[in-house]
């Protein structure tokens, strides 16, 4: 369902990301991981065309964008709404209510009728457990709630993927496992998901593949009970040596 072939990506002089690929079937949840530095925002960003690359393609169903001309700006939006993301910071409108967040892109980018859009956000933020908190501001919530928030508003527009940069990296411990447990109902009820995350153990119980990557490449693509085989990667290993 996602193809991302041989994506390249440069920062000044930097290449970040140095030709990757990945396959993605439809109801997989992909964990990726690896050292501070390695590109996996990169990549994560790429993939919604937040970041241009510079060469490679990504195909999501039947929309394809090939880097090596330059996308339309009309191609490069309707490939970002059949995506849904999900940051580490939340990024949530510090001025809109929990409700009106999740409604915003329903309104503004889907043209969905304000009361329908209500019904949807509504709908989705009782599935995340804040049916109590819509007319909160997110600054009345703890971090926890207000990744929850940032969840329900990439699920309420019927993305084909969701992407998750490190969602629980700003989180006190405490709160942690609230957002893993909405995200592994999600995994469990057959969400297309990628996700960029330090948790190992999380990453061991939901992930269908774990994708290593290192200095802007691929470097292993397991699955999780092959984590700790001898024969992966010498840098793999070192890696969870020192996380774990
Ligand atoms: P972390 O685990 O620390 O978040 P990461 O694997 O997600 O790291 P990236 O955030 O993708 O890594 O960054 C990869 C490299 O690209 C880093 O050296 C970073 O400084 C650089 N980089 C990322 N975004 C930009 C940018 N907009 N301009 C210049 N350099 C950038």
């Amino acid at each position: 369902m996602i193809r991302v072939n041989q994506i390249k990506k440069t920062f000044d002089d930097l290449q970040v990301l140095k030709g990757m690929s990945l396959d993605v079937q439809e109801g997989e949840v992909i964990v990726m991981i690896g050292p501070s530095g390695s590109g996996k925002t990169t990549f994560l960003r790429s993939i919604n065309a937040l970041e241009i690359p510079e060469d490679g393609a990504v195909t999501i169903g039947d929309i394809k964008i090939d880097y090596s001309q330059k996308p339309s700006e009309n191609l490069l939006r309707s490939l970002r709404s059949q995506i849904g993301m999900v940051f580490q910071n939340f990024n949530l409108f510090p001025h809109l209510t929990v409700l009106e967040n999740v409604m915003e892109g329903l309104v503004t980018v889907q043209r969905i009728s304000k009361h329908k859009a209500r019904e949807i956000a509504a709908d989705f933020l009782e599935k995340v457990g804040l049916k109590e908190k819509i007319n909160e501001f997110p600054s009345a919530l703890s971090g926890g709630q207000q990744q929850r928030v940032a969840i329900a508003r990439a699920l309420a527009t019927n993305p084909k993927v969701i992407l998750f940069d490190e969602p629980t990296s700003a989180l006190d411990v405490e709160l942690v496992s609230e957002v893993l447990k909405v995200m592994k109902k999600l995994a469990s009820e057959g969400m297309t998901m990628i996700i960029v995350t330090h948790e190992i153990n999380f990453a061991k119980e939901v992930a269908d593949k774990i994708v290593f990557i290192d200095n802007g490449h691929i470097l292993d693509i397991l699955k999780p009970d092959e984590l700790n085989n001898k024969s992966n990667s010498e840098r793999l290993q070192k890696f969870l040596n020192l996380i774990e």
